[in-house]
């Protein structure tokens, strides 16, 4: 069906009754309201939809004398949060048309028409309304068949559009990757061009986006590559660029390895699909001839650690995701052998620390089934099992867990410093291997026998 401008069409989406509920009370006021957006369009292509916003005529002010309950979440750019009878905080936000914009960010004035407010949308797709009261359509610049048809185009002049604000360009990607549509030919050809100017886009704005790519699309994969046949990767992240065509297994590229690690992580578990995707970006660092005229990438993961970390924080992720992140890619080869005794994962558990324990297996699990061949880790199940019987315990795997302290040390005449840690480190590592020694006693006798000397 070929739809044309204002054609209205009848379609039952399925919103929350709260979202019918807050959009008949705006028709009974006098108001217009539409569902506009990400929900319509993912409810159109068949997805259930999230974040149900509503657009209106109705000023700011007046939608909330209207309602109860109601939070101004941005209301100077006409965004005011209604509370829903279901307890969800639903966006309506007044009708806009851009006055001015920047690349960056626009100025918009708040406007009466429906059709203004979809001309400032990005995509067709995007660009798409919904009347939830009479299930009517609009739908002025083809989203609906764009949909069907599985084309992401930009709402306009692509190259107009990207230059008014260039995290189109990368929603675009995203879009693309998540429908699995293809970028029609202008849209892409200046997309391939708005790429160059990436680097107006705040860090912060950047890392968002790519927080979406990894968490809400299972193969974020499609999107990733797209980054990467856009450029748009080598002018954010040149760091992955570099990890293309890096050979690494069985014909396989660094950067192909952390696609299919990615996937295999579920979008949930957001910090280790970064983990996921960062665990190559060692490789070219690392990269030397070995004796035969290969390639060997020994130490990669400690580049790897570092070059992580240098990524994440230049898009200003929190110090905390930095930390945990660029040690997981640190930490990605350091499993005990299969055949380790129970104090080699008691040492490993004390390497790694607990907190990290079960990401580690994820990403190791994840990088098993990236392989193509693999080869080591079929047992992986078993030797989490063995983790979960050496903990069973509670073994002591930090100084603090000791029988023994400082105050100990103090008491038997030793002065404080850094033989104090040293001593402290020599205990911990005898009772990593014999837990049955972390009683006071015994470490005292160990102390006198071995550090102070009779
Ligand atoms: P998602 O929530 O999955 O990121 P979305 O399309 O819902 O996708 P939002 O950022 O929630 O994205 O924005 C809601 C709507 O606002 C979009 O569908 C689009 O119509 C419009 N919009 C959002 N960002 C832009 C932008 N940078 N330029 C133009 N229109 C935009
Ligand atoms: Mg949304």
């Amino acid at each position: 069906m070929r739809l044309s401008a204002g054609d209205a069409i009848d379609m039952r989406l399925e919103p929350p009754d709260a979202v019918v509920q807050i959009a008949r009370k705006l028709g009974e006021s006098g108001h217009e309201a539409w569902a506009v957006g990400g929900a319509v369009r993912d409810a159109l292509a068949g997805r259930a939809g999230e974040d149900w916003d509503l657009a209106t005529d109705a000023r700011p002010e007046r939608v909330r004398r209207l309602f109860r309950r109601t939070v101004p979440i941005g209301v100077e750019h006409g965004t005011v949060g209604v509370l829903g009878r279901d307890g969800v905080l639903y966006e309506v936000t007044t009708f806009r048309r851009d006055v001015e914009t920047f690349g960056r960010h626009a100025v918009v004035e708040f406007s009466t028409s429906l059709q203004e407010d979809l001309a400032r949308r990005d995509f067709t797709i995007n660009a798409i309304a919904w009347n939830p009261l009479t299930g009517e359509v609009r739908d002025p610049f083809g989203g609906l068949d764009d949909l069907r048809g599985g084309v992401l185009r930009t709402v306009g002049d692509a190259a107009a559009r990207f230059a008014e604000d260039y995290l189109r360009v990368l929603r675009a990607l995203r879009f693309a990757g998540h429908f699995g549509l293809a970028i029609s030919a202008d849209t892409w050809r200046a997309l391939r061009e708005a790429v160059y100017r990436l680097d107006v886009l705040s860090a912060e704005r950047v890392r968002d986006e790519l927080n979406k790519v990894l968490g809400k699309t299972a193969a974020a994969s499609t999107t990733l590559r797209l980054y990467a046949e856009s450029s748009a990767l080598s002018q954010l992240i040149p760091e992955l660029a570099a990890t293309i065509e890096i050979p690494v297994e069985d014909g396989l590229d660094a950067w192909t390895l952390a696609l299919r690690a990615t996937d295999a992580v579920a979008p949930a578990r957001v910090q280790l699909r970064w983990a996921a995707l960062l665990h190559t970006i060692g490789y070219p660092a690392a990269r030397t001839r070995d004796l035969r005229g290969g390639w060997r990438y020994t130490g990669h993961e400690r580049f790897g650690g570092d070059r992580a970390a240098q990524v994440l924080r230049r898009l200003r992720s929190s110090n905390a995701e930095v930390e945990r992140i660029s040690r997981l890619v640190g930490l990605q080869s350091d499993l005990f052998p299969p055949d380790a005794p129970d104090a080699g994962v008691r040492r490993w558990l004390a390497h790694v620390t607990p907190g990290y324990v079960h990401d580690l297996f994820r990403l190791r699990i994840a990088m098993w089934r990236a392989s193509p061949s693999p080869r080591g880790d079929a047992d992986l199940k078993e030797r989490w099992q063995h983790v979960r019987r050496v903990r069973r315990d509670r073994p002591v795997l930090t100084l603090e867990g000791l029988a023994l302290g400082g105050n100990d040390l103090r008491a038997l005449g030793l002065q404080p410093g850094p033989r104090f840690r040293e001593i402290l480190h020599d205990l911990l590592g005898r009772v990593l291997e014999q837990p049955e020694l972390n009683r006071r006693d015994e470490l005292l006798a160990i102390v006198q026998r071995e550090h102070i000397g009779s």
